[in-house]
């Protein structure tokens, strides 16, 4: 059964360094990685390495990125769908790092993928409504993931749309959502409830269930995550599967994991626990897309 994710590829390029240069200025840096991002195709690899069989719809440039997404789409054994795109560049991050804090600072040029449209949307028809589940997230147009969402209830996927990055949706957009995945902070943007607690969880996916999705998982890092429907409300811990190692990515682990669960028949209780498993690895590694699981590692840690 097919999962079809509509997103962004970007290139991550991260520097470390003691400070961010001022203006005119040029510092040395400690440090460069350079590796494959943007939330979509992070999902798509996520999804497709925990088991499913995924279709990654999106827009690149023609430049040397493009090559890189290509290849991590070929290693994980995602099959692309790309509107190539000659006058524009394939996406890119500058994520500046502080070597002593570890925090950071970033600058995101979504190039190709900033401009996908509801008639990119519309050459993928067919592929989008023929899925058995289909994904989104909010680094394309919000036009674009609304036309898609629409094609894929039309057609009977069960829709997901992960809330990131965050921002106001319609109702009629919220409507078309099987599922709603925001984080803490997604879900406080979108409900203007702090969520906090569980219970503050619980009072935020009340309020997107009022507005119109059919279930809310709020993902609540290190404090798991919570979902709930009309009819079942469910809270599984996060599980420590080691040291952790870096986060990032951690949200997109768990939407793949969740989607590759439901495509294959799953519960949505049980494509939680796979989801919430499926990141819980994926945060003991290093990187985003490379830090990933594959579905025996998943089923051993569940077992
Ligand atoms: P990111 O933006 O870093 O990708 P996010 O903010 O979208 O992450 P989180 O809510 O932080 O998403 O985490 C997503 C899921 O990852 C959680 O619901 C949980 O299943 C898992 N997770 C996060 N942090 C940890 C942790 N420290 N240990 C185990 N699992 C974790």
């Amino acid at each position: 059964m097919s999962i079809v994710i509509l997103g962004v590829f970007a290139a991550d390029c991260a520097f470390r360094g003691q400070r961010l240069p001022s203006m005119g200025e040029t510092v040395l840096g400690e440090g460069f990685a350079l590796g494959p991002g943007g939330k979509g195709s992070n999902q798509a690899v996520a999804a497709s390495r925990a088991g499913g069989d995924v279709h990654f719809v999106t827009r690149l440039g023609r430049d040397i990125f493009a090559d890189m997404a290509r290849d991590v789409w070929g290693q994980a054994g995602v099959t692309p769908h790309v509107t190539e795109d000659a006058d524009s560049y394939t996406g890119a991050a500058f994520i500046y790092v502080n070597a002593d804090s570890g925090d950071n600072a970033i600058i995101v040029a979504p190039g190709a993928g900033g401009q996908l449209s509801p008639a990119d949307i519309d050459a993928h028809a067919a592929l989008i409504g023929g899925a058995a589940v289909f994904v989104t997230q909010l680094e394309q147009p919000m036009e674009a993931a609304h036309r898609a969402l629409q094609l894929a209830r039309d057609g009977g996927a069960r829709t997901i749309l992960n809330p990131a990055p965050a921002a106001e949706i319609p109702d009629a957009m919220l409507a078309l959502c099987d599922v709603i995945t925001p984080n803490e902070s997604e879900a406080e943007i979108l409900t203007g409830i702090a969520v906090a607690s569980v219970d503050d969880a619980k009072r935020a996916a009340d309020a997107l269930l009022d507005r119109g999705v059919g279930a809310a998982i709020i993902t609540l890092g290190e404090n798991g995550a919570l979902y709930r429907d009309r009819d079942t409300t469910l809270h599984v811990a996060a599980i420590r599967a080691g040291a952790v190692v870096e986060t990032t990515g951690a949200g997109d682990a768990f939407n793949g994991g969740f989607a590759a669960a439901l495509a294959r028949g799953d519960s949505p209780a049980d494509a939680v626990r796979f989801g919430n498993a499926t990141a819980a690895l994926s945060v003991t590694r290093a990187g985003a897309a490379a830090s990933m699981p594959d579905g025996h590692e998943i089923v051993a840690l569940l077992s």
